[in-house]
């Protein structure tokens, strides 16, 4: 068996790498680490609460008094806020731009940090978000950028919550979108960004096997 890799997979929202990802981990035989997961499981509680998503203090207690634990089930890791699997509830809009926002604090990003390094330090993960080359691991062994046009994301977007059922306006996922992509570019701590080090991937005209395979060839050549 030859060294488990860290494989980081960083990109605006739509771009594919839920899906990218989870697959890579499959063939792999590693761990799929869905680092929006974390964020959207405090922001969900946080809009449970009631808290004001702007309110720091509001934020840092709610840091300090929240247990949010990574269980792998079935070989899939799952979130837990509290001792219950919240993955069923934080998939929403709604819970989408309140992670985005509450992303921005430090207490809140520093709180989730040692979760993530800690599920990544044996190796053997694909790790996917905002910030995993950047800042999370930094010292991974491959690191990929997954882009796409915002047409053709809001549109991944939009048929992804159709198929979960979730209705919902084509207008207001664009809206989203765009407020999203905005706060998390520009946000001063751990900004959306490609890594310098990182290959880039534009997904626009791949099917998702094409982006995999892609992944692959980078990963076996090197
Ligand atoms: O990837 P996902 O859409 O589930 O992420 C939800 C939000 O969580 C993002 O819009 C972003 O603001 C935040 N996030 C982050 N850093 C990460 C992963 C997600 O700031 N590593």
């Amino acid at each position: 068996m030859g060294k488990k890799l860290i494989i980081t997979i960083d990109g605006p929202a739509g771009a594919g790498k839920s899906t990218v990802s989870r697959i890579l981990a499959k063939n792999m035989n590693y761990i799929y680490l869905d680092t929006g997961a974390l964020y959207r499981a405090l922001a969900y509680k946080a809009l449970k609460l009631k808290i004001s998503l702007e309110d720091v203090s509001a934020l840092t207690n709610l840091c300090s008094t929240t247990d949010v634990v990574l269980k792998n089930i079935d070989g899939q890791m799952k979130v837990f806020v509290d001792g219950k699997n919240v993955e069923e509830k934080i998939r929403t809009e709604e819970v989408s731009m309140a992670a985005s926002k509450i992303s921005t604090f430090i207490v809140v990003r520093e709180k989730l940090l040692n979760l993530q390094r800690e599920t990544g330090a044996q190796g053997g993960i694909v790790a996917e978000g905002r910030d995993m080359g950047s800042v999370v691991f930094p010292h991974a062994d491959y690191k990929f950028y997954l882009d796409a046009q915002l047409d053709e994301r809001i549109k991944r977007r939009y048929k992804e919550l159709l198929d979960k059922c979730v209705s919902v306006e084509y207008q207001s996922i664009q809206k989203d979108m765009l407020a999203r992509d905005k706060q998390d570019k520009q946000r001063e701590i751990a900004p959306l960004k490609a890594p310098d080090d990182a290959v880039t991937i534009d997904s626009d005209n791949l099917t998702v096997e094409g982006v995999v395979d892609k992944i692959i060839s980078y990963i076996s050549i090197k």
